[in-house]
C-alpha cells in the first residue's frame, strides 16, 4: 500500500485516506470482486481511480451521469492520467484518441455510458482492449425497484462474464434489498467482498484540549497510561526529539520517529513499537502506516493535525483490537496559524487550497464542538449518529453562552485597525491596555479601545480561538500574524446573526504563562 500512499498524494494531492478508502482500494487493486457502500461525498471515485494507476491494463468505469464523467476525465487529465470517455456527446476527435489510447495501451481509465454496452461489437472491441477490471459507479442503478433503474446496466453482468475480469461496484445506497440485487445482476451470484460503511469506532474515547501548558498536558495524560502503548502526533521533527526526551525523564519508556532519520532507526523503532509493551512514539505522521499494531492504547495529539481526515486516519491507529482507547487532540491559536499559512504558501491551485482550508475548518468545528464530537466527525464523514457517551463533550457537556456582543467588539477592533494586526494587539485595544505599540499607532483613541474590559486577556484569547475555529477569521496571508474578516463574520458585525460560544473554554483556571514544547 505504499505505491497508494504515494499516489494519493502524488496525483490527488491528499495526505489521508478518508474512511473505508484504504481497505477498498487494497482490494480492488488486488483483483478482488468487490461491493462497496460509502455515504455520497465519501469519496467513492478514488476507489478506483487509484487502483487504476496502480497496474497494467485499462479500468472500465461505467457511469450514467455523462456531465459527472466528463467532469472526472477532465480532472483526471489535468493531472497527467491517461483517462478518457466514449459518450454519445463525444467529438469524433476525442473518440480516435481513446480509441487510439485503447489500441497502443497507454489508457488507464476509460469511462463508458451503460448505453455504449449495446452498440455491436463493443464486446469484441473491449475484449481486444486489455481491459484489467470493471467499475460500477451508482451500482443501484441496476436495481429494477429504485428509482434510478437503468436497463443497460443490466448487461454490465454479461460484459464482466465475457470478459472474465474483476467487478467493483459503488454506491451509496444501503438497504439490504438493493445490495441483494447488485450481488445477483451484477456478480451473478458470486459474492462480492462487502465493504459496508460503518465507519464509528466506537471503543476509541475522542477528546479535545486547548492547548496550556503543552507538553504539561502531553506529560499528564501519558502518566495517567503509564505503562500502555501510545503515539504523541507532533507537528515538527524537533518536538518529537524533545516530548521523547521530557517522557523519558518523567519514567516512560519513549523514542522519536521523523522522515528525517535513517531508515535503519525508524525500522527498528517500528519493530520496537511492535514488540514492545507499553512504548511511547514520538512521531510526525510519517508514523503509522507502516505499523501493524492492534493494541495501541492511546493517541495524542501535540499539534493540530493537517485536516479532519488526517485527524481520523490518525486517532484510528488507536484501540484496533476493539478495546477501550482514548485520545487527545491538543489544538491552540499558533496550529491555527500554521496550518492556514501551509495551505496559503503550498504550490497547490487555488481550488485545491480552498478545498484543503474547508477541510481544516471542519477539523476546527470539531475542536470547537458543542456537542458529542462523534455525532460532528461522523456527519462529516455521510454518516448519522446519536450522542456517544464516549467523547469528552458527552461526559461533560459545555456550557454556552450567547457569544455575539463579544464576537462583535472583536470584529469591530479588526475592522477599525484595518485588518493590519494579530490576536495579542486587538485584545490589548479591546481590554485598554496602554502598550507602546497601542500609543505608536493611535490606537488608545480609537472607539473600540477599552470596550472589552469586562473580560480579561486569557477570556479574549479564548474568544478569538472560537472565532478562528468558526472561521469568522483567517490570517492574512500576506501580513504575518494579521487576522482578517471572512465573508461567514459580516452578518454577525451587522447584527443579522448570532453565535454561541463554550463557556468553559473561557473559564479555566487561571496558570503561568504556557511553556513552548
Ligand atoms: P462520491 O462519489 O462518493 O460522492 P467523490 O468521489 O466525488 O464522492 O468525492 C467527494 C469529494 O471528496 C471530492 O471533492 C474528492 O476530491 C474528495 N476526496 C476524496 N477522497 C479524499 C481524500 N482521501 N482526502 C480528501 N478529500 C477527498
Ligand atoms: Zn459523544
Amino acid at each position: 500500500m505504499e505505491q497508494a500512499r504515494a499516489l494519493l498524494a502524488q496525483v490527488f494531492g491528499f495526505t489521508d485516506f478518508r474512511p473505508g478508502q484504504e481497505e477498498i482500494v487494497g482490494a480492488v487493486a488486488g483483483g478482488e470482486d468487490v461491493l462497496a457502500i460509502l455515504p455520497t461525498g465519501g469519496g467513492k471515485s478514488l476507489c478506483y481511480q487509484l487502483p487504476a494507476l496502480m497496474g497494467p491494463g485499462v479500468t472500465l468505469v461505467i457511469s450514467p451521469l455523462i456531465a459527472l464523467m466528463r467532469d472526472q476525465v477532465r480532472a483526471l487529465q489535468a493531472v497527467g492520467v491517461a483517462a478518457g470517455a466514449l459518450t454519445s456527446g463525444n467529438l469524433e476527435d476525442e473518440t480516435n484518441a481513446v480509441w487510439d489510447g485503447l489500441r497502443d495501451g497507454s489508457l488507464k481509465l476509460l469511462y463508458m455510458a451503460p448505453e455504449r454496452l449495446a452498440s455491436g461489437g463493443m464486446d469484441r472491441a473491449l475484449r481486444e482492449a486489455g481491459i484489467a477490471r470493471i467499475a460500477v459507479d451508482e451500482a443501484h442503478c441496476v436495481s429494477q425497484w429504485g428509482h434510478d433503474f437503468r436497463p443497460d446496466y443490466l448487461r454490465i453482468g454479461e460484459l464482466r462474464r465475457a470478459l472474465d475480469v474483476p467487478l467493483a461496484a459503488f454506491t451509496a445506497t444501503a438497504d439490504l434489498e438493493t445490495r441483494e440485487e447488485i450481488v445477483a445482476r451484477l456478480f451473478g451470484g458470486a459474492e462480492p467482498r462487502q465493504f459496508l460503511g460503518g465507519f464509528d469506532r466506537p471503543n476509541i474515547h475522542l477528546a479535545f484540549g486547548a492547548k496550556d501548558q503543552p507538553r504539561r498536558q502531553i506529560l499528564d495524560f501519558a502518566e495517567a497510561r503509564k505503562g500502555q502503548s501510545g503515539i504523541v502526533y507532533c507537528g515538527t521533527r524537533a518536538k518529537t526529539e524533545g516530548l521523547a526526551q521530557a517522557l523519558g525523564q518523567a519514567g516512560h519508556s519513549a523514542c522519536a520517529y521523523h522522515g528525517g532519520m535513517e531508515a535503519d532507526a525508524r525500522r527498528e523503532v517500528e519493530t520496537r513499537f511492535t514488540r514492545e509493551d507499553g512504548l511511547i512514539v514520538c512521531a510526525t505522521v510519517a508514523f503509522g502506516m507502516g505499523v501493524d499494531k492492534p493494541d495501541i492504547r492511546w493517541v495524542a495529539h501535540a499539534d493540530l493535525p493537517k485536516s479532519i481526515e488526517g485527524y481520523y486516519q490518525e486517532i484510528g491507529r488507536a484501540g484496533r483490537d476493539g478495546a477501550p482507547a482514548e485520545t487527545l487532540t491538543l489544538y491552540g491559536p499558533d496550529d491555527i496559524r500554521l496550518r492556514r499559512t501551509q495551505i496559503d504558501e503550498g504550490l497547490a491551485p487555488s481550488e485545491r487550497k480552498d478545498a484543503d482550508h474547508g477541510r481544516l475548518n471542519a477539523l476546527l468545528g470539531l475542536a470547537e464542538a458543542l456537542g458529542c464530537r462523534r455525532v460532528q466527525l461522523l456527519g462529516y464523514f455521510g454518516e448519522e449518529a446519536a450522542p456517544c457517551g464516549n467523547c469528552d463533550l458527552c461526559d461533560r457537556p459545555p456550557e454556552t453562552f450567547d457569544g455575539t456582543e463579544s464576537v462583535r467588539m472583536a470584529l469591530s477592533a479588526i475592522l477599525r485597525t484595518d485588518e493590519r494586526f494579530g490576536t495579542g494587539h486587538l485584545i490589548d485595544i479591546l481590554t485598554g491596555s496602554v502598550t507602546d505599540k497601542v500609543r505608536q499607532h493611535g490606537h488608545d483613541s480609537l472607539p473600540t479601545f477599552g470596550v472589552g474590559r469586562a473580560q480579561d486577556k486569557r477570556t479574549w484569547q479564548a474568544i478569538f480561538r472560537q472565532m478562528m475555529g468558526a472561521d469568522l477569521v483567517r490570517p492574512d496571508a500576506e501580513r504575518y500574524g494579521a487576522l482578517r474578516m471572512t465573508h461567514a463574520a459580516r452578518p454577525i458585525l451587522r447584527g443579522e446573526a448570532s453565535i454561541d460560544l463554550r463557556r468553559d473554554a473561557l473559564r479555566r483556571r487561571e496558570r503561568p504563562a504556557a511553556k513552548t514544547l
